[in-house]
């Protein structure tokens, strides 16, 4: 009797059993190794591999929403912007904390319905301890004042970080990662239904992209479930007289969102 098993080349036995394990899992009846079953094959492992990727990013994304659960009841212990001051007003987690004069925590109305937010505390504000009063503050009042609004009625403004840069130079985004977890608490506690983020860095920090100023303009985002809007930083607009045109747009676009909104 020939002896089969070794007659055969041991790759082509190898090569024929998962040929074979093939069709028994397409539930094929006759063992029939072609090119259709193998293309079969190809699109079932195919279609399984898609549903694998699938389920990972269902549970990435599950695991991130779990995080950020723990973490907002972490810091959700504060009843109102006083108390969360209070708490973090002597902040040194950060080295902008040793060369600080004031900390700036943020100003307007505790309940306001529209929350706009810059990047960082500038000479000014470092002195006197409130967001937007240098120049490029006093060009955002007259900004407000054109659609009626006003800081103390519906508007709170606040910033990224609370304390300046040396120099006034860009936020690094270690200062930001450990100072943004501030600013969602103060987004919590107003709960407005509209945020607009002033300026290239505090819209890249807020939404988390890298992507540029120019891009992020002229449409609706969200943070958090909150509408959100980008313009450009009053302190640009001194410079670039340019983009004032365009930001007024923006403005308007968010005057109009909030008319709509008020009205629901
Ligand atoms: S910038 Fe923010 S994290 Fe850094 S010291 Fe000031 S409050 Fe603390």
């Amino acid at each position: 009797m020939i002896d089969w098993k070794n007659q055969i080349d041991s790759n082509v036995a190898v090569l024929l059993k998962r040929a074979a394990d093939c069709q028994i899992e397409l539930g094929t009846s006759d063992l029939v190794i072609n090119q259709k079953n193998v293309a079969l094959k190809k699109s079932e492992l195919s279609k399984r591999w898609m549903t694998l990727k699938k389920n990972k990013k269902e549970i990435t994304e599950e695991i991130k929403s779990e995080i950020k659960t723990e973490t907002s009841i972490e810091i959700s212990k504060y009843r109102s912007l006083t108390g969360h001051n209070k708490a973090i007003c002597e902040c040194q987690k950060c080295s902008l904390g040793a060369t600080r004069t004031k900390f700036v925590y943020g100003a307007g109305n505790p309940k306001a319905e529209v929350m706009f937010v810059g990047e960082a505390p500038g000479r000014d504000e470092d002195l006197s301890g409130e967001p937007f009063i240098g120049r490029a503050g006093q060009l955002l009042d007259k900004i407000l004042a054109a659609i009626d609004f006003s800081r103390d009625k519906q508007v709170y403004i606040a910033n990224i970080l609370k304390c300046r840069p040396p120099n006034n130079r860009d936020p690094q985004p270690n200062e930001m990662a450990t100072c943004m977890p501030y600013l969602r608490e103060q987004i919590r506690l107003i709960k407005p239904k509209i945020i607009c983020a002033l300026g290239r860095i505090a819209a890249q920090a807020l939404l988390d992209t890298q992507i540029p100023l120019g891009k992020l303009r002229g449409s609706w985002h969200e943070f958090e479930n909150t509408p959100l809007i980008v313009t450009y930083h009053p302190a640009a607009l001194l410079r670039f007289q340019k983009y004032k045109k365009d930001c007024w747009e923006d403005i308007q676009k968010l005057k109009a969102k909030y008319d709509i909104l008020k009205q629901e």
